[in-house]
């Protein structure tokens, strides 16, 4: 119920003053997001790869509303990424964009000038060893970032794509990319979507999720299986097998600070599980959406206004 309120709130401006600036707020946050600055979050980064765990890296930010804060998000990756390199890092984490945040909703040329600056990024992220991927945002963006990724593609192949089970088109969407080559990580999806694009039902999710694992695990692509939902991985697991894919040829996803116990559990089967790392100082749209999806996660916000005892 709290879940599309929560939602239209993370949209919000007047929300994200009255959340940021509530005290309370940064112990829970600190829950799910490696810190305001790059270098907290590359102590955790190098602790989680330590682990035996790979790592993706999101520069929080989105909806970018001019260029010159488009340029500062390329900016973010390029240093992200000369870190990466010069602690040898390329091969254990790899990097997690939003085009909102490169300028795709820019009026003038949005969709080009996004292009341009995720370039960038992949150019830098080729030379590191390491590989970029498209995170999904709303449903207006999904045929904008789908042709990024098919021009990044080109030059470089290993570009992953995010596509989310609630959306109506993303069966098809998954056969499309089922392609040699192509790193397609499935997640249910987060934002707020109207009844003539998306499923509003969760079961109809759940069940658009298995489709498309199927039609991803039956193709030759690289899956990624970006769920906490121990169904889903339980059939990923049973699909894997059923197609005859070694370890290695798919991976699971999880977000940080999410079913840790869970990612360490996976991790230790010998399976590849990568942990979805988020840092910086934006961190409202991102929060907002975690306690959206889950009503205990919302609970321990709330707790956390109560007098200490
Ligand atoms: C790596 C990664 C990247 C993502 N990238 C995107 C993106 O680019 N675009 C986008 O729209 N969305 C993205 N998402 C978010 C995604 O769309 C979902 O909103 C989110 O993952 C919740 O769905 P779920 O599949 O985990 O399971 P849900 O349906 O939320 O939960 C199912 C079950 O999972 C278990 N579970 C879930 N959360 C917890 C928890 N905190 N503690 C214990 N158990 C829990 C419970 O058993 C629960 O019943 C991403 C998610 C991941 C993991």
């Amino acid at each position: 119920m709290l879940g599309p309120v929560l939602l239209a709130a993370a949209r919000s401006d007047r929300m994200r003053r009255v959340v940021a600036a509530a005290p309370v707020t940064r112990p829970v946050v600190d829950r799910f997001v490696a810190g305001d600055e790059l270098s907290p979050a590359m102590d955790t980064v190098r602790s989680l790869t330590a682990s035996g765990l790979e790592v993706t890296l999101d520069h929080l930010g989105e909806d970018v509303t001019d260029k010159t804060t488009a340029r500062a998000t390329r900016d973010a990756y390029l240093r992200l990424l000369d870190t990466l390199r010069h602690d040898g890092l390329g091969t254990r984490a790899e990097v997690s964009v939003k085009l909102s945040a490169f300028g795709q909703a820019l009026p003038d040329g949005g969709h080009d000038i996004a292009l341009a600056n995720v370039r960038q990024v992949a150019e830098l992220a080729a030379e590191v060893g390491t590989t970029v991927t498209l995170d999904m945002e709303d449903h207006t963006t999904v045929d904008s970032t789908l042709a990024i990724l098919r021009e990044l593609r080109r030059e470089h192949p290993g570009t992953g794509a995010v596509l989310q089970s609630y959306l109506f088109r993303t069966e098809e969407d998954a056969r499309a990319l089922a392609v040699a080559g192509s790193r397609v990580r499935l997640v249910k999806g987060a934002y707020k979507e109207p009844a003539s694009v998306a499923f509003q039902d969760k079961a109809d999710v759940d069940k658009a999720y298995v489709r498309a694992l199927r039609v991803l695990f039956a193709g030759e692509g690289y899956p990624m299986v970006g769920s906490h939902d121990p169904r889903m991985i339980a059939i990923a697991q049973d699909l894997a097998a059923r197609n005859h894919r070694p370890a290695g040829s798919y991976e699971f996803q999880m977000l940080y600070g999410i079913r840790t116990a869970e990612q360490r559990r996976l991790a230790d089967e010998g399976h590849r599980m990568r942990i979805y790392v988020p840092y910086g100082a934006d961190w409202y749209g991102y929060f907002m959406r975690r306690l959206a999806e889950r009503p205990a996660n919302l609970a321990f916000f709330l707790r956390s206004f109560l007098p200490a005892r």
